[in-house]
């Protein structure tokens, strides 16, 4: 495609950054990367790793606004909210019950239904050409309910996934333990989603991603966006901690910390840090077939090749706090009421905490867009809980925009002005 050639500068190498990268790449565009850290660092180091084509359920629900004061009373509870945060997180919060209602959760399904649906199929020769396939799974999730009762009670969520297209297989609790022996019987009833993927080590993904894009030409340097040069509304080049970088495109997919990059253009967007955790087990005493994912503990439990990784939690706290670790070690009492085989506890060297930033918008989208001042820079970030599984995706409808080509899902529920 010499004659649409351009050059263009892919801010943030994360699992967002990677992927529109390579796909830039494929459609033979001069493409470099930057970052002021290795690729993978960020929020792609150490989520659960799930390829969630059933992912279509909105954070926000209509049933969410009840939960509210619950969440802010108990600072361990699976939401929380920092009080000297609170006046900063107040106008975001407002929007993200706002987003729970019934009607515009319906939209925001239909919308992750088209970003996810093809999850895994989209990222899969991404993988295949960077010999990724080794960390690649294809085996489906599992989701676990410890009472029949809590299953029925979340009932508007399935309903949801299956007007969505999701498909799945129930296990009562003998088919549970027959799947996944590890499970204790406390475990009653499960949902197999057989067309889920997961990665057992999300940060070997990216790497591999970021290394094959370098190999194939692409340049990666180690700096970070600091604002953009124009003429006219039209991109001349990136400006980086590491001096000017000329560009026909720039596409920003740095995270959570894409907001003062998309403001410089002047888009004021209300993204926001959902902050996550992790604990991690070295030798555990548990090995899973597929991703756990505990709807009433709210944590998913992932064989990495590292160990066991139990992720989740969300803490509404800024970019800046530090972290609580306290939230990474309640994942573990919460997983041994699961999985009884796993310790009370582990000595320090056997356990790893970490915490990162997920991108979020009230709505649960990411924006995928052009920037209003200058149509040659792309807005493609916010992917909040479900980045990985959205990466393939968003890869291929930047690439789409910046060909001129007519993108492959609607993209008017990811549009910028959404929030204007
Ligand atoms: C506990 C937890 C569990 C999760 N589990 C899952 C899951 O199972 N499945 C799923 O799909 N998603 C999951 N997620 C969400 C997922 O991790 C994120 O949505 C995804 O990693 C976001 O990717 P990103 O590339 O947008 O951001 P990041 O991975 O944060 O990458 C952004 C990059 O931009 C760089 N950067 C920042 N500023 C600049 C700048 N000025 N210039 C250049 N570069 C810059 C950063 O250094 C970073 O490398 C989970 C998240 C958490 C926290």
């Amino acid at each position: 495609m010499s004659k649409g050639r351009k050059t263009v500068g892919v801010i943030g190498a994360g699992i967002i950054g990677t992927a529109v990268a390579n796909c830039l790449q494929r459609d033979g565009h001069d493409v470099f990367l930057l970052d002021p850290n290795e690729p993978g660092r960020c929020a792609s180091f150490g989520n659960a790793g799930v390829f969630g084509t059933s992912s279509v359920v909105p954070m926000s629900m209509p049933s969410t606004i009840y939960h509210v004061p619950e969440w802010l009373i108990d600072p361990l509870g699976p939401l929380a909210v920092r009080w000297s945060y609170l006046p900063f997180i107040a106008g975001w919060l407002i929007r993200y019950l706002a987003a729970g209602r019934r009607d515009r959760v319906e939209n925001q399904a239909r919308a992750l239904k088209d970003m996810l649906g093809r999850a895994v199929d989209n990222l899969a020769p991404l993988v295949e050409a960077a010999a990724a396939s080794g960390v690649f799974h294809r085996k489906g999730s599992l989701f676990v309910y410890r009472l029949r009762e809590a299953y029925e009670k979340d009932r508007a969520a399935w309903d949801l996934r299956a007007r969505n297209g999701v498909r799945w297989r129930e296990l009562d609790s003998g088919a549970l333990r027959e799947f996944e022996p590890a499970l204790s019987s406390n475990a009653a009833y499960g949902l197999l989603v057989e067309t889920n993927g997961h990665t057992s080590n999300p940060h070997a993904l990216v790497s591999r991603l970021a290394d094959h894009f370098a190999k194939s030409g692409g340049a990666i340097h180690r700096a970070a966006a600091t604002g953009f040069v124009t003429a006219s509304g039209r991109l001349r080049a990136i400006r980086t901690t590491v001096g000017e970088l000329t560009a026909d495109v720039a596409v920003i997919a740095a995270g959570a910390y894409s907001q003062p990059l998309a403001a410089e253009l002047g888009d004021r967007l209300p993204l926001e840090t959902e902050r996550g955790y992790h604990i991690m087990i070295k030798y555990p005493e548990v090995s899973l077939k597929v991703p756990v994912s505990d709807q009433q503990g709210k944590f998913v439990a992932t064989s990495m090749e590292t160990g066991l990784r139990l992720a989740g939690t969300v803490e509404l706290a800024g970019l800046k706090a530090p972290p609580n670790w306290q939230r990474s070690r309640i994942l573990l009492r919460q997983a041994r009421t699961l999985f009884p085989q796993l310790r009370e506890s582990y000595p320090e060297e056997r356990l790893s905490l970490w915490m990162g930033h997920r991108p979020s918008f009230p709505d649960s989208l990411p924006i995928i867009d052009r920037s209003k001042y200058s149509p040659d820079v792309f807005y493609a970030f916010g992917h909040g809980h479900v980045g990985m599984a959205s990466s393939g995706m968003t890869g291929l409808v930047i690439a789409d925009l910046v060909a001129g080509r007519e993108p492959r899902i609607d993209l008017k529920p990811f549009r910028a002005k959404r929030f204007a």
